[in-house]
């Protein structure tokens, strides 16, 4: 397969590109780098970097494609509350300009990466994909924006689209901004730092962590599977874990427990999410392998920079 993957750059797109080209498949990618960095990806991967709203340049980039995979997006929950404009121009405008390019050049299928946040806050658990999304935050609207112009472009133009609604991924090469942090690897940065973690509310919020080797998986089974035209998929690990017990497994697996500070004038986002599995097992032959344990162990032994804020405390112990 010759595919494309927009955002490849970042994090799930680095781990994607690698597993592909392992595969034997022929992998473009377009980024930006306003988040991502090349430096991870395979030298068998075609690097372009470019906005993916320039439809010129998604022209040549998709000749010969078979699949694409929609990553590019800003990724922030609280900076779209901040810059939802921002949001709605990259990941909604962004999502048009590919299917739009997709139809003019005759692209068979899309993947699109998009996100458990869609469902926002629901009445009961586990979520599963007929729930009525309810979006809490601009990152979600658009996500679920980006869902139904692919399905609604896809099915005009004869486009095969399948969306992935991807819980908490975690795992090598996830970027830890300044601000804004994703929780895994800020809470095991400071936690190897010797640092105190804050949490927003009582941490007896749940999320569903699911590694991005399985992630990937997934995202390599949509692209191949038969019958997921127009389908929504969760992708997660299936496991309802609350924030104090993701502390507790980090601590396990840095060997040192840290201090937890609770802010309880800043509520954690939406209460609970754990996603219910049936439909991506059904569908594309998904099943998690990795528990939160060993994907936090294999953070800590393949992120070179959470390697680096580890070594010296080994030494000093
Ligand atoms: P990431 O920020 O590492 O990757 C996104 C990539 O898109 C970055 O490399 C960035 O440089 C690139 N990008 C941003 N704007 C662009 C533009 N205008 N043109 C071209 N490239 C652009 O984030 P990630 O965690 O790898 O997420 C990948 C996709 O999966 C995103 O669409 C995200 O919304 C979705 N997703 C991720 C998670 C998760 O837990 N990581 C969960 C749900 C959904």
């Amino acid at each position: 397969m010759r595919v494309l993957i927009t955002g490849g750059a970042g994090f799930l797109g680095t781990a994607l590109a690698n597993r592909l080209v392992e595969l034997g498949h022929h992998v473009r990618v377009l980024d930006d780098l306003s988040a991502g960095d090349p430096a991870r990806l395979s030298p068998r991967v075609l690097f372009t970097r470019g906005d993916v709203r320039d439809v010129p340049k998604l022209w040549s980039l998709l000749q010969s494609v078979q699949c694409v995979f929609h990553l590019a997006a800003r990724v922030s929950v609280p900076e779209s509350v901040l810059y939802a404009r921002d949001y709605n121009d990259v990941n909604v405008g962004g999502t048009v300009a590919v299917m739009e390019a997709m139809r003019d050049v005759g692209v068979a299928r899309v993947v699109l990466a998009s996100s458990a946040t869609v469902y926002g806050v629901q009445a009961s658990l586990p979520l599963h994909e007929a729930m009525r999304p309810n979006p809490q935050v601009p990152y979600a609207v658009a996500k679920l924006a980006a869902e139904h112009y692919v399905f609604t472009l896809g099915a005009l133009h004869h486009i095969e689209t399948v969306a992935l609604r991807i819980f908490n991924a975690y795992g090598p090469g996830q970027r830890i901004p300044p601000v804004h942090a994703p929780v895994v690897p800020q809470l095991l940065k400071q936690t190897l730092a010797g640092g105190s973690l804050v949490v927003f509310g009582n941490g007896q919020q749940t999320r569903d962590f699911v590694y991005v080797d399985d992630v990937v998986s997934a995202l390599v089974a949509a692209s191949q599977a038969p019958d997921v035209n127009r389908q929504i998929i969760n992708v997660g690990s299936g496991q309802e874990t609350t924030i104090n017990e993701l502390i507790q497994a980090i601590a396990a697996a840095a060997g040192r427990a840290p201090e937890v500070l609770y802010n309880d004038h800043e509520t954690g986002g939406v209460v609970h999410m754990v996603a219910d599995l049936h439909k991506a097992q059904h569908l594309l032959g998904y099943a998690p392998s990795v528990t939160l344990p060993q994907g936090l162990a294999q953070l800590l032994e393949k992120d070179p920079r959470v390697q680096l804020s580890h070594a010296p405390h080994r030494g000093l112990s």
